[in-house]
């Protein structure tokens, strides 16, 4: 994201990506305008959070009206950095990593794996999902400069040191899918998913918070 939208708050932040993709299938079938209301029923998030949301970055929807879809695509298109592709590795080809090198992430957003790696012998040297399967030991020498961003779905004990050395490469943001609770410095972003705790927490809502 560029330095313009460095006022608007983290929460609105974490939601642009789910506009956008709801904006790029509106523009897609050729719709002009959206209201708040449409937009809130379709991402799922109320409709003064919505307007609270847009008005950070000058989108002021008219009453009667409501948001030109060609400004917000524009809009979300510079603010996501949608023009520059964003280079990933991941580190650990297990079963969900496996997952993540056949998912076709450029189909929503301009980000690309483009190396993976793990210790398993069995998986070194081939190549998944159009992407090469790299010894961790090699890491310092198959991982390209332009890569900003890592995945990890290795095992929990080993997620820290591993981190530790994809920050020492200059990896700047890390996507954890590890139960471990990893320390970076400061200058550098690290987005939890754990997701056994998003299935619990699910299951505790429906049980504790059944819908009418
Ligand atoms: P699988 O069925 O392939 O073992 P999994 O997701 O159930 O997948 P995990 O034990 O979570 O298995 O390991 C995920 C992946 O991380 C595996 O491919 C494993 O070889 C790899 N891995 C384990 N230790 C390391 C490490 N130190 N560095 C990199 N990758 C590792």
């Amino acid at each position: 994201m560029n330095n313009e939208q460095l006022k608007i708050p983290q929460a609105t932040a974490k939601r642009l990506p789910l506009y956008y993709r709801f904006i790029q299938n509106l523009h897609a079938s050729g719709k002009q305008r959206v209201s708040s209301a449409e937009l809130s029923e379709a991402v799922k998030v109320d409709s003064a959070t919505i307007r609270r949301d847009f008005s950070y970055f000058g989108a002021l929807g008219k009453k009667g009206y409501g948001y030109n879809v060609q400004y917000l695509l524009t809009f979300f298109r510079k603010t996501l950095d949608q023009d520059e592709l964003t280079y990933v590795t991941l580190i650990g080809v297990g079963n969900l990593g496996t997952a993540f090198l056949h998912y076709n992430f450029m189909k929503n957003n301009n980000t690309k794996i483009v190396t993976a790696f793990d210790v398993d012998e069995s998986k070194i040297g081939s190549e998944i999902g159009g992407v090469p399967v790299y010894h961790l030991d090699d890491m310092e020498k198959h991982l390209p400069e332009n890569v900003t961003v890592a995945i990890l779905t290795v095992p929990a004990p080993v997620a820290q040191p591993i981190a530790d050395r994809l920050v020492e490469k200059g990896v700047k943001g890390i996507l954890n899918f590890t139960p471990a609770r990893i320390n970076v410095p400061d200058t550098i972003r690290i987005h939890h998913i754990d997701l056994a705790v998003e299935l619990q927490s699910l299951v505790y809502f429906l049980k504790h918070y059944p819908s009418e």
